[in-house]
């Protein structure tokens, strides 16, 4: 999918110094070079290209001037229409070298997404999927933010189910195959609160304490889903696989 591409290019751009603005306008061009529209721009009157969060931020920070430091942590949201169809798709990336601490974090957040992608399967319900995120992150000793979920995704950006983060197996809506959503844990170093800051967009953990956020677009199948927005890519430019 073209969202996993456009966080590659923007991971080959990832080091102390450069702004998240510029980081937006490399996923822009890439974006438009493919014939395809940045999904958030304009979205509920979002300004950007991407969601840009670094360190506290959770989610939908605006890119600016701030220019990246060593030891950052930044969530790279980004949304795209092709042919009419919606990709949505995130990493938390590290800005050189990260803390232990952080790296545990990045880790479990993307291994508690990896876990709710297994129970994304047909005939299971929306709550094991959230049961499944919220368990692998907790056992970290992390926190799941509640406020924000996951969702379905096709000719709309948002569709429903709703897919939180938290919850209880066996409960929920039953999916079928062919259902396609979004899974994306927002997983906190601290307590699980969170903030809506004055721009009406950056969302900031309460406590002040950093926060990771992956997100995959998952077909459900019966027996394994599909992951539709692979990481492949990214981790290729990142040397990591
Ligand atoms: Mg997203
Ligand atoms: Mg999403």
């Amino acid at each position: 999918m073209l969202v996993s591409k456009t966080l590659a290019e923007v991971a080959k751009h990832i080091k102390p110094g450069v702004t998240t603005l510029y980081l937006d306008e490399i996923a822009e061009t890439f974006i438009r070079d493919h014939s395809a529209v940045p999904a958030f721009k304009g979205y509920g009157g979002f300004p950007k290209t991407l969601c840009t969060s670094v360190n506290e931020e959770v989610v939908h920070g605006i890119p600016s001037e701030y220019a990246l430091r060593e030891g950052d942590i930044i969530s790279i949201d980004c949304g795209v229409i092709l042919n009419g169809w919606y990709g949505d798709s995130a990493y938390t990336f590290a800005v050189g070298e990260i803390s232990r601490e952080l790296r545990k974090l990045l880790e479990y957040t993307k291994a508690s997404l990896e876990e709710g992608v297994k129970a994304a399967v047909a005939g299971n319900r929306i709550g094991d999927i959230s049961s499944a995120v919220q368990v692998k992150a907790e056992s970290g000793g992390f926190s799941v933010v509640r406020e924000l979920v996951g969702h379905g995704i096709g000719k709309k950006l948002h569709e429903p189910p709703e897919v939180p983060n938290f919850g209880k197996r066996g409960t929920g809506q039953k999916m079928e195959k062919g259902l396609v959503i979004c899974i994306e844990p927002m997983i906190n170093l601290g307590s699980k609160e969170t903030l809506q800051m004055s721009d009406g967009w950056t969302i900031k953990t309460a406590d002040g304490k950093p926060s990771a956020h992956f997100e995959y677009a998952v077909a459900v199948n019966k027996g394994e889903s599909d992951v539709l927005t692979t990481f492949d890519f990214i981790e290729e430019i990142l040397n990591i696989m």
